[in-house]
């Protein structure tokens, strides 16, 4: 007998290696409809456009460091946010 269907994952693509993962493994960067950039950790996605990153490691550190974030939001990071990313890269896992 075969146990219940797994749902499907929902994917998605880390802005900075490009790797498709599932969801909850990514860290998500929102641009608000106000324009504020943020670290979207809500039950919910939030409104506005958004980034996404490996939740570890380096992409979090090129996420805060790099361009691509900046490039994919269309907005300057905020030095809080590129704090926390830096922060969290250097968390344990
Ligand atoms: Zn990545």
């Amino acid at each position: 007998m075969k146990g219940p269907r797994p749902r499907p994952v929902p994917m998605r693509q880390c802005s900075v290696c490009g790797a498709q993962r599932p969801k909850r493994e990514l860290l998500r960067i929102v641009r608000t409809p106000q324009g504020e950039v943020e670290i979207d950790e809500g039950p919910r996605t939030r409104p506005g456009r958004g980034a996404y990153l490996c939740a570890a490691g380096a992409c979090l550190t090129e996420g805060a460091r790099g361009r691509r974030l900046r490039q994919r939001l269309g907005v300057e990071i905020p030095e809080a946010v590129k704090a926390e990313l830096m922060r969290r890269a250097q968390a344990p896992a």
